[in-house]
């Protein structure tokens, strides 16, 4: 608690330390160096939220791999989520006939993934699966399969660890339930 001392004042409590995350994320890169033998893996990094677990995840992945990014619209300074998904920034490579991983800090009611899958899938992509930090599956409004998640989390608004409310708390090393009063 001594760095980044003012940002923790705006938690309702630490859901999970630097150190479980790093371990988390540990295991899950061990695990997809075990199922990509072989492959032709690209890791896709979701804009903004998703920047320091894709950094850390890619560093635990112990094959070939290439690399791109994709924006897509978010909730803003909202906490609820519009459900409409818009892609903001396009991928700068082809994936076709690649096995591609979708790096996503959260899934929350699936929207945004069932979205981007959908499209990923119609670029002749060999495979399409997703890799979540969190995942909150009591929120979940479409059928979404997260073949990777790090740890699932109760129904509540996190920031920290890339995740933001209004773009703060990105910087954030541990993932912490934000105070209501921070965002009613
Ligand atoms: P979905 O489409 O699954 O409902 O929402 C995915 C996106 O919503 C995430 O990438 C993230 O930007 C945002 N989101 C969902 N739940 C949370 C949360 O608890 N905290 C933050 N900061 N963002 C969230």
């Amino acid at each position: 608690m001594e760095s980044n001392w003012k940002l923790y004042q705006d938690l309702e409590t630490i859901l999970y330390s630097r150190e479980q995350i790093a371990e988390g994320v540990k295991k899950l890169g061990q695990k997809i160096t075990q199922d990509y033998q072989g492959k032709d893996l690209v890791m896709i990094c979701i804009l903004k939220g998703a920047t320091p677990f894709f950094a850390d995840l890619m560093r635990e992945i112990d094959l070939p791999l290439t690399i791109d990014f994709m924006v897509v619209s978010s909730y803003g300074a909202s906490t609820k989520t519009s459900g409409e998904v818009k892609l903001v920034k396009d991928l700068d490579r082809s994936i076709q006939g690649k096995d591609v991983l979708v790096v996503e800090d959260i899934v929350d009611t699936g929207m945004t993934l069932s979205y981007l899958k959908r499209v990923l899938e119609g670029r002749q992509a060999n495979s399409v699966a997703i890799a979540s930090l969190l995942d909150k599956p009591s929120r979940r409004k479409v059928e979404l399969d997260v073949q990777y998640s790090c740890f699932e989390i109760p129904d509540a608004f996190v920031v920290g660890y890339g995740l933001d409310f209004d773009e703060k708390y990105r910087n954030l090393p541990d993932v912490g339930v934000l105070k209501p009063e921070k965002y009613l």
